[in-house]
């Protein structure tokens, strides 16, 4: 028999991990752990804009407050004593500047709040009202001036055409300042962090050190199953260092791994192979620990 039994050569065939997430403990995909991974950090970076929006609102209502006393002043139902000797036009406008600056800087709080808190785009109208309520506050802090002004029977004609075209003016900068033109949806934000975030896969039965970037390193060959989760679920779990073969791939092994993680990785591989050669021995000499042999 001159057959060549040479040992045959194994490809090297790309090792599919069974994944266990970190969160549920249960058999997950990537595009799972992904998807919770992402959600993490959105819990983590998730911040109050109690405060940006109440100081949105107040400043809204500063604004209202100004416009209702530009009119009555315009108007002359509003006449202090200290300006009598001032033409009237000079508080009105005076007071429609103030309308404005409160009006300007409650949107942009407000729209700061927006893109750290996004609201969901699944509702199209509710997404507008909500992203633009600067713009309608704007509508509210001047049109009501315009027209109370305009219909009013008793102004100064000379009061009510200048008033008219400050007002308009104003709405036009208030407006403008006031829309939002980039506005972000929870969707959008959540697509981003799960874009950009990594989801990173440790052993679950060896000791080892390393977390991995890729599910596909050289050094989890060995091993069938993998846990997946985030950075910190890693660490939580003693995986201190990102792998030196992943930091590589990812060109962060001057930053985040260190070489002595390299000998790490060798000598778990080594534990790994050792282990692996022991449990291939014992399946196949499954005689020696069974004792009742079947019947022939
Ligand atoms: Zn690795």
């Amino acid at each position: 028999m001159s057959e060549n039994n040479a040992p045959e050569k194994k490809a090297p065939v790309k090792k599919e991990h069974k994944i266990v997430s970190a969160a549920t403990g249960q058999q997950a995909t990537k595009e799972q752990v992904q998807k919770e991974v992402a959600q993490a950090l959105l819990n983590q970076t998730k911040q109050s804009t109690v405060g940006l929006r109440i100081g949105a609102i107040v400043l809204w209502v500063l604004a209202i407050g100004f416009e209702v006393l530009a009119l009555l002043v315009a108007i002359e139902k509003f006449a202090p004593k200290f300006l009598d000797n001032v033409n009237i036009l000079v508080p009105v406008i005076v007071l429609l500047v103030l309308d404005l600056v409160c009006l300007i800087i409650g949107s942009q709080l407000w729209k700061k709040a927006n893109h750290i808190n996004p609201v969901s785009e699944k509702n199209k109208v509710k997404f507008w009202l909500w992203n633009n309520m600067g713009l309608i506050v704007a509508v509210l802090a001047f049109v009501p001036f315009i027209v109370l002004l305009a219909t009013n029977k008793d102004a100064d004609p000379k009061v009510k055409k200048i008033g008219a075209i400050a007002a308009v003016v104003a709405l036009l900068i208030g407006g403008v300042a006031s829309y939002d033109f980039n506005p972000v949806s929870a969707e959008q934000k959540e697509a981003a962090v799960a874009a950009i975030t990594t989801t990173v896969y440790w052993t679950n039965t060896r000791s080892g050190k390393a977390y991995h970037t890729h599910d596909d390193c050289q050094t989890l060959n060995q091993t069938d199953e993998l846990v997946a989760g985030t950075v910190e679920q890693a660490i939580a779990a003693n995986r201190v260092k990102l792998c030196y073969f992943c930091a590589k791939r990812d060109g962060l092994e001057n930053t985040v791994a260190t070489e002595d993680g390299v000998g790490e990785v060798i000598i778990n591989q080594v534990e790994e192979a050792v282990d692996e050669a022991v449990e291939n021995l014992t399946e196949e000499t499954p005689a020696e620990t069974t004792e009742e042999q079947p019947a022939a």
